[in-house]
């Protein structure tokens, strides 16, 4: 099988760092579980400084390495891996972030997993002279069995994949209203999203 799987959220608790780092920088205590939007800077009503200066930080390399691994990602990827099944990470962090995101899936037994930025969320003037290393083309080249991700926003990448079974790793912006589609389950944790793809 071929896999896509998200980075942010899925992978790891970016969300729940961006809380922490919210509340550090301007005093807005929103915490996870009310994080209601995936769009941050309507999650913790900002002004347009206030989420600039916090994308800004928030990609820093050393706050990116900091994430907690979402329990339990790094060994089904792994087992999969194992398994034979080709998974990629598909992320929408800019490409100035490679390094590090690179780094984090080191250092977390992540190896053997590639991954690509695609530019999912239009976020590229946040790192100035920052390409895209997956252009939208060459994207939608690729093909995929299924996939797993948590924005609703990212969701429109899969459009022309009709046969694409989508795992929703389930958090709070994305509980609000109707899936997509019937190719679209909603997933707690790993342990339920590895007993799908077997
Ligand atoms: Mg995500």
């Amino acid at each position: 099988m071929k896999i896509y799987v998200d980075f942010d959220d899925c992978l790891c608790e970016t969300a729940r760092s961006f809380s922490v780092l919210a509340d550090r920088l301007f005093g807005i205590k929103v915490p996870y579980e009310k994080m209601q939007y995936f769009n941050l800077q309507a999650a913790f009503q900002l002004t347009d400084a206030q989420f600039e200066e916090l994308m800004v930080e928030g990609h820093r390399p050393e706050i990116l390495l900091s994430y907690e691994e979402t329990p339990g990602a790094a060994a089904v990827l792994n087992r999969w891996i194992d398994q034979g099944h080709e998974v990629s990470i598909i992320t929408g962090r800019p490409f100035g972030t490679f390094e590090p995101s690179r780094a984090w899936l080191d250092q977390h037994g992540l190896e053997r997993l590639p991954m690509y930025c695609l530019n999912k969320y239009g976020r590229e003037n946040f790192m100035k002279d920052s390409g895209f290393s997956l252009e939208l083309e060459d994207y939608y080249k690729m093909h995929f069995d299924y996939a797993i991700e948590d924005s609703p926003s990212a969701f429109r990448f899969f459009d022309h994949l009709p046969g694409l079974q989508v795992l929703v790793y389930d958090r709070p912006w994305n509980r609000e209203g109707e899936l997509p589609g019937a190719n679209y389950r909603r997933c707690g944790n790993w342990t339920e999203i590895e007993k799908i793809i077997l």
